[in-house]
C-alpha cells in the first residue's frame, strides 16, 4: 500500500528523473519515425524473399506453404493434430461438424518433451529419438481415445522454418523439409531432412497403429486457419510466444518460387530471422548482443531475440546486472541468483507489469533473487520491464505494419479491412502487451480497420483445419 501510494504521488516528470533509466536505456525506446523505418526495411526484406533472383540469399525466407485458401466453414471430419515446437507438445483430436452451436469439438493432451531429446546432440540416431518420442506419445493418445484401430488423418503443426523439397507444387506431396531449428530446439541430424518421412518411419517401426500424415503446417499458418474458420476476413497469422513469426496471404503473381499467377497462397515469412544479415545492427543494444552470444544459435534469429518471449526475461536480467554493477540498483548488491542465466523469466516480466499488484510482485521476485530491494528499486525494475516489453510490441507492430501495408497495396484499396489471427504466450499473458501492439499498428498503418482475433485453442486446431481443407477440398494434397 505504501508503495502504491507513493507511485500515485509520483508525477510522470519526477518519475522519469527519479531514475537515470530512460537515459540509460535510451536506445531501447523507438520513435515512430524509427518504427516506420523498420517497417520499410522489413518490406524490402519481404520483396527480396519473394523475388526469384533475390530469394536464395534473402534472410527473411518467405516460404510458400501451398495453403491456398482459408476454411469456408464447410469442413467436417475427425482429425488428429500434433503441435510441436511451442511452449508445449500437444496432441489433439478435433471433430469438425456442421453443428451450428458447436462446430468444433476438441480433446487434447500435453506431453512432456524431455530436454535431452530437444537438445540431443551428436549422432543422427539421437535426433531420431525426437520423432520416436512423438510417435510414442501419439500411440498413447490413440490408445486413450480408443482409436488405435482407426486410421485418422493427421495434421502436424511444426513450429520451425520448413520448406517444400522442391519449388514445384507436386513436391508438397513428399512432405516438408526442416531448414533450421530455432528457440530451444537443437536435435542434430534433422536439419535438411523430411519431417513427414521421419515421423512415418517412426510410426511404422512401432507397428501398433497406422497414421496418415496429411499436412504439415507452421504454427502461424495454424493460427490463421483457426481464426479463419470463425472470420473469413482473416488473412494474417502471427505468433508472439517463445518464438515469433507471421504468415499472410500473398498474390500468386508475386511469388516467384511457385509457378502460376492466379489467386493467392499463404507465405510463412519466418520474420524471426530479420536482421541476420546485419540490417538491424543500428538498433541492437549491448544486451541484445550478449543474449545472442549466450544462445544456442549465435547470429541467427536476431529479430526474434529482440522481441520474443524466450529472451525477454533474460534481457531484463542482463540490464539489472549491469545497473547493479554500476551502483544504480540494490545499492550495488549482486547475488549469485541475479547472475544466473534464466532466473528472470518472461512470466515474471508480465507479473511485474501488472497495474495493481505489479510492484508487490516485483518485490517478491527481487527478494527471491536475494538483492534486498528498496521501494525505489522496485519502481526502477518495473520501469526496465516496461521499456523492454514495449520495445518488443513496437518492433512487432513495425513488421506487422509492413505486412499490412503490403496487403493494402496488393488489394489496391484506400482503406484496408482485415483480420489478424494471433496466438502466443507473451501476447496472451502479458497484461499490457496486446493493447500496446494494437495501438501502434493502427498508428503505423493509419488507413486501416484491423481486427485482432485471438486464436482460441492454439495452433493445433489450425493443423486440423488445414488437414480438413486438404482432405475434403483437395486444394492441398500432401499424401
Ligand atoms: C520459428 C517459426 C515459428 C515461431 C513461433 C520461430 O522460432 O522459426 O517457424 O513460427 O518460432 O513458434
Ligand atoms: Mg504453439
Amino acid at each position: 500500500v505504501r508503495l502504491r501510494r507513493r507511485l500515485a504521488s509520483t508525477t510522470a516528470a519526477s518519475y522519469a528523473s527519479l531514475f537515470p533509466i530512460d537515459k540509460y536505456l535510451y536506445s531501447m525506446r523507438l520513435s515512430d519515425e524509427t518504427l516506420k523505418d523498420i517497417m520499410n526495411r522489413f518490406r524490402r526484406e519481404m520483396e527480396d524473399g519473394l523475388g526469384h533472383g533475390t530469394n536464395p540469399t534473402a534472410t527473411v525466407k518467405m516460404l510458400p506453404t501451398f495453403v491456398r485458401s482459408i476454411p469456408d466453414g464447410s469442413e467436417k471430419g475427425d482429425f488428429i493434430a500434433l503441435d510441436l515446437g511451442g511452449s508445449n507438445f500437444r496432441i489433439l483430436r478435433v471433430k469438425v461438424t456442421q453443428d451450428k452451436k458447436q462446430p468444433v469439438q476438441m480433446e487434447s493432451q500435453v506431453y512432456e518433451t524431455p530436454d535431452d531429446i530437444i537438445h540431443g546432440s551428436g549422432t543422427q540416431v539421437r535426433a531420431l529419438e525426437l520423432f520416436d518420442h512423438v510417435a510414442e506419445c501419439l500411440g498413447d493418445f490413440m490408445e486413450k481415445q480408443k482409436i488405435k484401430d482407426k486410421k485418422l488423418p493427421v495434421g502436424f503443426t511444426f513450429s520451425f522454418p520448413c520448406a517444400q523439397s522442391n519449388v514445384l507444387e507436386y513436391a508438397a506431396k513428399t512432405g516438408k523439409i526442416i531448414l533450421t531449428w530455432t528457440k530451444k530446439f537443437k536435435a542434430s541430424g534433422v536439419e535438411g531432412t523430411d519431417v513427414v518421412k521421419l515421423l512415418n518411419k517412426a510410426i511404422k517401426k512401432r507397428g501398433d497403429y497406422e497414421a496418415d500424415i496429411m499436412a504439415v503446417v507452421n504454427d502461424t499458418v495454424g493460427t490463421m486457419m483457426t481464426c479463419g474458420f470463425d472470420d473469413q476476413r482473416c488473412e494474417v497469422g502471427i505468433i508472439i510466444g517463445t518464438g515469433t513469426n507471421a504468415c499472410y496471404m500473398e498474390e500468386m503473381r508475386h511469388i516467384d518460387q511457385v509457378e502460376g499467377d492466379e489467386g493467392r497462397m499463404c507465405i510463412n515469412t519466418e520474420w524471426g530471422a530479420f536482421g541476420d544479415d546485419g540490417s538491424l545492427e543500428d538498433l541492437r543494444t549491448e544486451f541484445d548482443r550478449e543474449i545472442d552470444r549466450g544462445s544456442i544459435n549465435p547470429g541467427k534469429q536476431l529479430f526474434e531475440k529482440m522481441a520474443s518471449g524466450m529472451y525477454m526475461g533474460e534481457l531484463v536480467r542482463l540490464i539489472l546486472v549491469k545497473m547493479a554493477k554500476e551502483g544504480l540498483l540494490f545499492e550495488g548488491r549482486i547475488t549469485p541468483e541475479l547472475l544466473t542465466k534464466g532466473k528472470i523469466e518472461t512470466k515474471h516480466v508480465s507479473a511485474i507489469e501488472k497495474t495493481k499488484e505489479g510492484l508487490k510482485k516485483c518485490m517478491e521476485i527481487l527478494t527471491r533473487l536475494g538483492v534486498e530491494p528498496s521501494d525505489e528499486d522496485c519502481l526502477a525494475v518495473q520501469h526496465v520491464c516496461t521499456i523492454v516489453s514495449f520495445r518488443s510490441a513496437n518492433l512487432i507492430a513495425a513488421t506487422l505494419g509492413g505486412i499490412l501495408s503490403r496487403l493494402k497495396e496488393n488489394k489496391g484499396v484506400a482503406r484496408l479491412r482485415t483480420t489478424v489471427g494471433i496466438d502466443g504466450s507473451l501476447y496472451k499473458m502479458h497484461p499490457q502487451y496486446a493493447r500496446r501492439l494494437h495501438k501502434m499498428v493502427r498508428r503505423l498503418v493509419p488507413d486501416s480497420d484491423v481486427r485482432f482475433l485471438l486464436s482460441e485453442s492454439g495452433s493445433g486446431k489450425g493443423a486440423a483445419m488445414v488437414t480438413a481443407v486438404a482432405y475434403l477440398c483437395d486444394t492441398l494434397s500432401f499424401e
